[in-house]
């Protein structure tokens, strides 16, 4: 089957009368074919998004709000059709594709809410007579570039805020996941929403997403995915609002005297949840030395359970693509030759000959300066650090370039707030994994994860809108401000 682009309303193949292939990462075989999109097809998208945005710029909020409600009403009736469809493109097990369609429902349902919010705030005026308020506006149009790891809810969470706000949208989904993009672009055709307002081009990250970044007439860049290509975008957006959520190297710290069996599940799904591929995922843990022999076993107790396979019917699916397995185990040589210990796993498997599966790996006796402690690694490989004391293990958990998520299993007051307000991340947990964001609150993290914009949550409307100072002279003559006469 033949996918094609959404630009103004229509299905249109693209100029370059070229596709690409997307495949299940299971079994290789192929799920579709899409646009190679190129310059032309993202000038007649941004094109098409200009044109819309006065209208829908200047339609109520509320009323926006009504197309959000449409999207996630559909969104609740297709769940179970998309999260299939996703173990196919994507890979990850049922359970969490369920989960990845769900986040996409809520972030609808909670913009849908901010159509009857979006708050500026009134304060005083220094001078008699006059009125002082702020307001939000849209940005304009914006283009939102994703990863394939959360293939709906990454685009959701940056589609609902962009609509609510007013903005009109360009959007460009990963080469590794077009038909989630597609099936979800369905869904916000089937609103109704007026043409133009959202538009999708697939196509590479050079042809389709370059344009996006440079093109004069785009005044927003949502970009999620690597540091490397956030950094690139940074460079080349120029004056555009740029949000950026890039990746991280995330931590979990384990004190003594915690519940072990709940450490250990916490660490199962944080490092091999998403076979390892979250922004969040847990790839170091930061032991304290008493019990860290007995945590090893528990966890390797643990992991030889699992059974890699089929995300329909397995513990833990395959990794996205050959180059993400060869990723994985170019670092496993990197962890051996660094001096670390193979506890468990290292290897790529293929089931029936096929797919792009790694086993869930643990390396042990791990230093924190060391490659596999250092760099995002994307795959199922989590690096055990032992610390003396918690003190030593929060500095640890902070000796990384990035600052997404960590995470404490602590009884101890004091050692989790030292983690709430020493720790270098956007998001902490106390004593539960690093991961399980909630759409409510904002997402995103702090040094090279990111330049300082949130998603989801209020903060996801800060993003995606402008704040205009008001200022309503009802005086009937000109007052100067700052005392001037
Ligand atoms: P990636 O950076 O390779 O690609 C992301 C998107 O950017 C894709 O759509 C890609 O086509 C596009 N792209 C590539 N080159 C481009 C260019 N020159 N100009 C414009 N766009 C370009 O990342 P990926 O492999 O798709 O995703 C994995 C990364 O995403 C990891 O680093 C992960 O941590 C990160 N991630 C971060 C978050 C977060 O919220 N912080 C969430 C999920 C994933």
């Amino acid at each position: 089957m033949v996918y094609k682009n959404y630009i103004n309303g229509k299905w249109l193949s693209s100029d370059s009368k070229k596709t690409f292939d997307s495949l299940n990462p299971a079994t290789e075989q192929g799920v579709g074919k899409f646009q190679k999109s190129d310059k032309i097809d993202v000038k007649k998208a941004i094109k098409s998004a200009k044109k819309a945005f006065p209208v829908w710029r200047d339609m109520p909020a509320p009323e926006r709000a009504k197309y959000l409600w449409k999207i996630r009403d559909c969104l609740i009736k297709e769940k179970e059709r998309l999260a299939k469809i996703e173990v196919k493109e994507m890979g990850k097990v049922l359970k969490e594709t369920r989960g990845d369609v769900q986040e996409a429902i809520d972030i609808f349902e909670y913009m849908a809410g901010e159509g009857r919010r979006l708050f500026g705030y009134t304060t005083k005026s220094e001078l008699p007579d006059k009125f002082a308020m702020t307001v939000r506006n849209p940005v304009g149009v914006c283009c939102l570039i994703t990863p394939w790891n959360f293939p709906i809810a990454i685009p959701a969470w940056k589609i609902a805020p962009a609509l609510i706000c007013g903005n009109t949208i360009v959007f460009k989904p990963s080469s590794d996941t077009p038909l989630c993009a597609i099936e979800l672009a369905k869904i916000i055709e089937k609103s109704g929403l007026p043409k133009g307002v959202f538009n999708l081009v697939t196509g590479s990250g050079k042809d389709v997403g370059d344009e996006m970044i440079t093109n004069p007439d785009v005044r927003a860049i949502s970009f999620t995915g690597s540091k490397k290509i956030g950094e690139l975008i940074l460079k080349k957006a120029g004056i555009k609002k740029v949000g950026l959520e890039l990746g991280g190297k995330n931590v979990i710290i384990v004190d003594k005297d915690v519940d072990l069996e709940l450490a250990v599940e916490g660490v199962i799904w944080g490092a091999f949840g998403t076979t390892g591929q979250r922004c969040t995922a847990s790839s170091r843990v930061v032991v304290h030395k008493n019990i860290k022999k007995k945590f090893e076993d528990m966890l390797v107790k643990r992991v030889r359970k699992l059974k890699l396979g089929s995300g329909l019917t397995a513990d833990i699916g395959p990794l996205i693509n050959e180059t993400a397995v060869k990723k994985s185990a170019s670092y496993v040589s990197i962890g051996k030759e660094e001096g670390s210990r193979l506890l468990h796993g290292g290897k790529a498997r293929k089931i029936k000959g096929k797919g792009y599966f790694f086993e869930p790996t643990i390396f042990t006796n791990c230093k924190s300066e060391m490659k596999i402690c250092q760099e995002e690694i994307f795959g199922p490989i989590v690096s055990i650090i032992e610390a003396k004391n918690m003190d030593e293990a929060t500095k640890i958990a902070n000796d990384v370039d990035y600052g997404l998520s960590n995470a404490v299993y602590t009884r101890d007051m004091k050692t989790a707030f030292d983690v709430i307000n020493k720790g270098e991340t956007g998001i902490t947990y106390i004593n539960s994994s690093t991961i399980g964001a909630e759409v409510h609150l904002p997402f995103g993290g702090v040094k090279g994860t990111g330049n300082g914009t949130r998603e989801a949550g209020i903060e996801g409307i800060n993003e995606f809108s402008e704040t205009k100072a008001v200022y309503f002279d009802y005086s009937g003559k000109l007052q100067k401000a700052q005392g001037i006469e």
